[in-house]
């Protein structure tokens, strides 16, 4: 059996339950200590040391308010200023975005209860002229000989351009071929 000095009050009192209470004479008694609970006893106060204690609550008092007071002309100030910013930053671009629409040369169409009108940029004929359309762009067709299908990958080592897989292994034994060639010329 352990030594029940060396237990805790909780496993003390366990044993003791489970083994009835004749075995609770075979501990020593072991006095019990009070432990501290904070409890003080209540000084009688003097006049000086309420006139101490008054005046440090004052003191604290005020400074909390100051305290407070300084948060709140930061929290105003800080709100003007970013307000203040945003608008000046929104002003900025709407004036940047409207030099840039005046630097554009661009037709005009306003339609009013006066009338309608077509304004054209300096330099544009009258009656606009009629553009050639635009031919679209070639198709590029695959880069291995023989082939004539339109490009759909390219070769990622030489650049290629090809139609399928069967074109891309035609390519790379080409290749492989034109690499094994110097060094045969070398060894005949
Ligand atoms: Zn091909």
């Amino acid at each position: 059996m352990r030594n029940p000095l060396l237990m805790t009050a909780r496993q003390r009192a366990l044993l003791d339950k489970r083994s009835g209470d004749d075995s609770m004479e075979s501990f020593p008694a072991e006095p019990l200590l009070a432990l501290p609970s904070g409890y003080r006893e209540k000084t009688e106060m003097t006049a000086e040391m309420v006139e101490r204690h008054k005046k440090k609550t004052e003191r604290r008092r005020e400074q909390a308010k100051k305290h407070r007071e300084e948060e709140k002309k930061k929290t105003v100030s800080r709100l003007l200023n970013k307000s203040e910013s945003r608008a000046g930053r929104g002003a900025a671009k709407a004036k940047a975005a409207a030099a840039a629409a005046a630097a554009v040369p661009a037709i005009v169409y306003r339609q009013t209860v006066t009338g309608s009108e077509l304004r054209l940029p300096v330099g544009v004929a009258a009656p606009i002229t009629a553009q050639p359309p635009r031919a679209p762009p070639k198709p590029r067709l695959c880069g291995v000989a023989g082939c004539s299908n339109p490009r759909r990958y390219s070769c990622s080592v030489t650049g290629v351009p090809l139609c399928s897989l069967e074109c891309f292994r035609a390519i790379a034994a080409q290749r492989a071929r034109t690499q094994k060639t110097p060094t045969v010329s070398v060894t005949s």
